[in-house]
């Protein structure tokens, strides 16, 4: 780390380092170089996930992973300097679940955007229950595929039925967050960082 330090920096010695780490940290307060988003690779080159700076220079640091493209800024601390990355990558390969999200009510209801799945209607979390399309008395699971956002009347109204039962419909087929989601989204994201593209757009 050091090394790379000297040949980026030029002036080497506690001095200029103590000097870099001062203008760090005021740059570090106004431009949130921390904050910047990097994308995480598998070992494979696949994209994975989405970090902060900040998560993704532990992971490098702790000899998890390592920086593939760097973002431009420097962190400081001590008498180290390190170049903050804007793409990193796993050393060793992770199997990733196709169900990375967890199963919870609050991702049910991000999932289908606070709408109830039967009615269509809009309304606030506190407003909403979750409502097992195959009911749990007749072997319904609680499974991304099994849980949508509904509505207390259409809740009460469709009560131990199926949704054909009780003349319902499901507006949408109910389905996990999966990894196309992801890539999808981190394809947007890398719309403003040139540096991901070559690890989205293939
Ligand atoms: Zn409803």
């Amino acid at each position: 780390m050091s090394s790379r330090f000297e040949t980026e920096a030029g002036p080497t010695g506690r001095h200029a380092a103590g000097l870099f780490a001062a203008a760090a940290m005021h740059r570090d307060s106004n431009g949130n170089a921390l904050h910047a988003p990097v994308l995480v690779l598998n070992a494979s080159y696949e994209p994975i996930n989405v970090c902060a700076a900040r998560r993704a220079l532990v992971l490098v640091l702790k000899g998890v992973a390592m920086t593939e493209e760097e973002n431009g800024h420097f962190l400081h601390a001590a008498r180290i300097a390190m170049r903050v990355p804007s793409v990193i990558r796993l050393l060793e390969y992770r199997r990733i679940p196709h169900q990375s999200r967890a199963l919870s009510r609050k991702n049910i209801l991000l999932r289908d955007r606070n709408t109830c799945q039967y009615c269509a209607t809009v309304l606030p979390s506190g407003e909403l229950t979750l409502d097992h399309v195959i009911p749990r008395s007749r072997g319904g699971s609680s499974t991304w595929e099994n849980l949508v956002a509904c509505c207390h009347p259409c809740n009460r109204r469709k009560g131990n039925q199926f949704p054909l039962e009780a003349c319902m419909k499901l507006m949408r087929e109910p389905r996990a967050f999966n990894l196309h989601t992801s890539c999808h989204i981190m394809r947007l994201m890398g719309r403003s960082d040139d540096k991901w593209r070559k690890y989205l757009f293939y």
